[in-house]
């Protein structure tokens, strides 16, 4: 017995960032599963720690330093422990983290993801230190292995080609790769067959989907595609450029019932000049008819949003202009952020910097104002009846069940009973500026009974 437990292997995955990188994850997982590894319980204990990171603004980037420098103590005494760095840090320093972090083996790429496995035994097998930062690969060929009990990400493209000039995507996920639309739907199918509910498709600029593939396709034309009868309870898709946004897209996701009624617009400003300066091809009002025609094409839309604040340049009036849009969209909630400077994108090289001060305070006004819409909106739909999708036990509430309606809010309800992956009808009764607190009301048969 001893001997069995001292065979087994053991993982830690700590993932910083977005959807894409927690896809890695999920990925990364599964290539080490694949090879006998066991999740460890926390970081210290692993026999394989992977800090999968990312860098699209300055302060992820400190999360990372400031942890891999606690591991400089930890790994003194757990020699044996291989300490991965991933991610777009990773793709973004490459060799220079040998060279600051000398408690770190592995340096993997985003292009070399399914390369951990064997460069993890190299270095057991004394090779030393190894860097693998390619420029090329990709796996979006490899299976998912979602981790939720309801809800599978589908990776359809990687990269970018849009080239906004604040954004470090292009630089560290490469250019746009589009998976072909019959792997696509295999994909979804597959994941749909093993019960997953709902399928969030990823991609840096979805509507850019297609454009690389031979013939070329439109990511309406995917979109119809995944409609029909072995189609997910739920689709969900992120990110979209407004600028790329046809009617087309408006149209499919109208007409197909699995698209749910929620969309994540990144507005990132909305001044003119300021969305001119970040190459990002609509101008405020452009954005705010788009915003107009999807409410009227799909009753109920919940919409989200991401904005920067601070971009080099932006003046005072500027940045009430955004607020003005903010005013106008009313956004159910945002993601907003402070202008961060990332060195080799051409924001940094503005010599018209705003100073951090200013940054922080319209960034402290913005929320302020956002927080007052997205609380008063979902004042407003209190008493209401909802679909919810279960995701699974609240963190901080053990007898709470949490979950998401289609409209992407958040709701949590009381019930000993676990109906994870399971549709309740809930009925939202308490409004707060993050969601609801709900009573359940009644739950779907589960598949089995
Ligand atoms: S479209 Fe999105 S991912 Fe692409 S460069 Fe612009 S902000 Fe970055």
């Amino acid at each position: 017995m001893d001997s069995a437990i001292s065979r087994l292997k053991t993982y830690f995955l700590q993932t910083y960032g977005c959807q894409m990188n927690v896809y890695d994850s999920e990925i990364l997982a599964s290539l080490l599963e694949a090879q006998n590894y066991q999740p460890a319980t926390a970081p210290e204990q692993a026999d394989v720690l992977v800090f999968n990171t990312c860098c699209v603004r300055d302060n992820a980037d400190q999360k990372v330093y400031g942890r891999l420098g606690d591991f400089k103590f930890i790994k003194a005494e757990r020699p044996g422990q291989i300490l991965v760095v991933a991610g777009c840090l990773a793709q973004k320093d490459g060799e220079a983290f040998l060279e600051r972090f000398p408690q770190v083996d592995i340096v993997l790429g985003t292009h070399d993801v399914q390369a951990l496995p064997e460069l993890v035994q190299r270095v057991q097998a004394g090779e030393g230190r190894i860097v693998q930062v390619g420029r090329q690969g990709h796996h979006l060929d490899l299976p998912a292995s979602p981790r939720g009990a309801s809800s599978a990400m589908v990776p359809i493209s990687m990269g970018c080609d849009q080239w906004c000039t604040y954004c470090i995507v292009p630089y560290v996920r490469g250019q746009l790769h589009s998976r072909p639309v019959v792997q696509v739907l295999a994909e979804v199918r597959r994941l749909v067959g093993l019960g997953y509910r709902e399928i969030m498709l990823l991609g840096q600029n979805v509507n850019d989907y297609g454009r690389d593939l031979q013939p070329q396709v439109e990511f309406a034309d995917l979109l119809e595609a995944l409609g029909g009868l072995d189609a997910p309870d739920r689709l969900r898709f992120t990110s979209p450029h407004p600028a790329g946004f046809t009617p087309r897209v408006i149209q499919v996701m109208a007409a197909n019932p699995s698209v749910c009624e929620h969309i994540h617009l990144p507005l990132q400003a909305g001044d003119d000049q300021v969305l001119a300066r970040m190459k990002r091809g609509y101008t405020g009002q452009q954005f705010l008819d788009l915003v107009a025609r999807l409410r009227q094409a799909i009753p109920d839309l919940g919409i989200t949003t991401d904005i920067i604040v601070g971009f080099p340049g932006e003046t005072e009036a500027q940045f009430q202009r955004t607020l003005e849009v903010v005013q106008q969209a009313r956004f159910d909630s945002a993601f907003m952020f402070a202008y961060s400077p990332r060195p080799g994108t051409p924001g940094s090289l503005f010599t018209d910097q705003v100073p951090e001060s200013e940054r922080m305070e319209r960034l402290y006004r913005l929320i302020h104002l956002q927080n007052g819409i997205s609380e008063e909106k979902h004042r407003q739909r209190m008493g209401r009846e909802v679909e919810v999708l279960v995701e699974g036990r609240s963190k901080k509430t053990s007898s709470r069940l949490t979950g998401r309606t289609r409209q992407n809010w958040l709701v949590h309800f009381d019930s000993e009973e676990d109906f994870s992956g399971r549709l309740a009808r809930v009925r939202l009764d308490q409004a707060f500026m993050w969601g609801f607190v709900g009573t359940l009301l009644e739950v779907e048969p589960s598949a089995g009974s």
